[in-house]
């Protein structure tokens, strides 16, 4: 029987996996995807990180080249792979579990090809970022409009030249594939809830640098600075801001609210032609997999700081799991440390 199993290897999975094995814990990491990173390959193919390379490092593995540049997907992906060489951490890849559920003081995990693994105590390290999400009028749409999800954009020439095409969702991708697409196609921006635009340089410095050194990085998940930013939500929208957008022909739109067969209705009445939609409205995670009865299925997972109602089962890589930090590369080691220190008491008490 295993002492932990970890379930997903992107960083946050695999630094668990780092620090359980320097702990001298019997561990395992599980992982659907082929290779180390693959979740950073299978973005958005020009992704542009927006923490630059200083805030990517994972344990003291720092990754190449400047510091101060922003690294693309691709790039950090090869340096979650460099880490899970350079550490050696026991994973096993093209493996998803399908089914999680209790098993006595422990834990029984099937997997997709029928066999099953004990262990005393479980990590969901699966990510919050795993099924996109659609508003409840996407469906009407015509079948004549071309439809992707953020991670399926590759470049501007998916879509024949001129096309009329509606993002939808102006968070980082939104915004990012916005303008990649703004030189060739016409493209209408629809905007969701205000949220506090900033710059990914202020003063020669990465935004996060700043956040860093006036403590609202770690600031606690439940103390007033945090409550504060956690209602602005800001993002770094690198050039991406509302006045670039415009003036690259970007048409701002405010939340869209309908479809009817090829044409998006806005909240303030106006509706646009489109022949494709570019959905950037978020993501959800996956639940399906766990019969843990204390666990409402539907329900986020990180009320608890890395604890949730079943006894033995933690959570890791959700937003504000801890504090701002919680789910960015730069938070994932902070809250390795201290999920890694719940199994290990766990497994001390069983
Ligand atoms: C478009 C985008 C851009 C981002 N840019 C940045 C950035 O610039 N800087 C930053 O710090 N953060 C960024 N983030 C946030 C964050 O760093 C990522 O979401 C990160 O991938 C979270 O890491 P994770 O290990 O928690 O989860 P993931 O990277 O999502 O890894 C989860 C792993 O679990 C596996 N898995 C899932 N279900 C199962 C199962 N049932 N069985 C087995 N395996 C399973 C998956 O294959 C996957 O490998 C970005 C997020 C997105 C969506």
């Amino acid at each position: 029987m295993l002492d932990c199993l970890v379930i997903g290897g992107g960083q946050s999975g695999l630094m668990c996996g780092h620090l359980l094995a320097r702990a001298g814990a019997n561990y395992l990491v599980i992982d659907a995807s082929a290779r180390a990173g693959d979740v950073w390959r299978n973005r958005p193919r020009n992704l542009r990180l927006f923490t630059s390379r200083q805030f990517c490092r994972l344990a003291d593995l720092s990754m190449l080249n400047d510091p101060n540049g922003f690294p693309s997907g691709e790039e950090f992906a090869d340096h979650v792979e460099r880490f899970y060489i350079n550490k050696a951490i026991n994973v096993s890849f093209s493996t998803r579990i399908v089914r999680l559920f209790r098993s006595g003081n422990g834990f029984i995990a099937e997997l997709e090809n029928g066999s099953i693994l004990n262990s005393k105590t479980v990590i969901n390290a699966t990510g919050s970022n795993q099924v996109p999400t659609y508003p409840v009028f996407a469906k009407k749409i015509a079948s004549t409009v071309r439809q992707i999800v953020a991670s399926e954009f590759g470049d501007a020439d998916q879509f024949p030249d001129g096309w009329n095409v509606g993002v939808i969702g102006d968070g980082a991708s939104g915004r990012q594939i916005a303008l990649e697409l703004a030189d060739r196609h016409r493209v209408y921006l629809a905007q969701g809830r205000v949220r506090k635009h900033v710059p990914n340089i202020v003063f020669g410095r990465d935004v996060f640098w700043w956040l860093d050194k006036i403590g609202l990085l770690f600031a606690e998940r439940d103390s007033v600075v945090a409550k504060i930013i956690r209602k602005r939500d800001p993002i770094p929208v690198a050039s991406a801001n509302n006045q670039q957008l415009a003036l690259r022909g970007v048409k701002l739109k405010p939340r869209a609210v309908d479809i009817q067969d090829d044409h998006i209705y806005f909240s303030d009445g106006s509706h646009e032609r489109v022949d494709a939609v570019v959905w950037c409205v978020g993501y959800q995670e996956n639940t399906d997999w766990i019969d843990l009865p204390s666990i409402e299925r539907e329900k986020y997972l990180s009320e608890h700081y890395g604890k949730t109602s079943e006894n033995g089962f933690f959570v890791i890589g959700r937003k504000w799991l801890t504090c701002r930090a919680s789910e960015l590369i730069l938070g994932c080691e902070r809250d390795a440390n201290m999920v890694v220190d719940l199994v290990l008491k766990n497994i001390q008490e069983k």
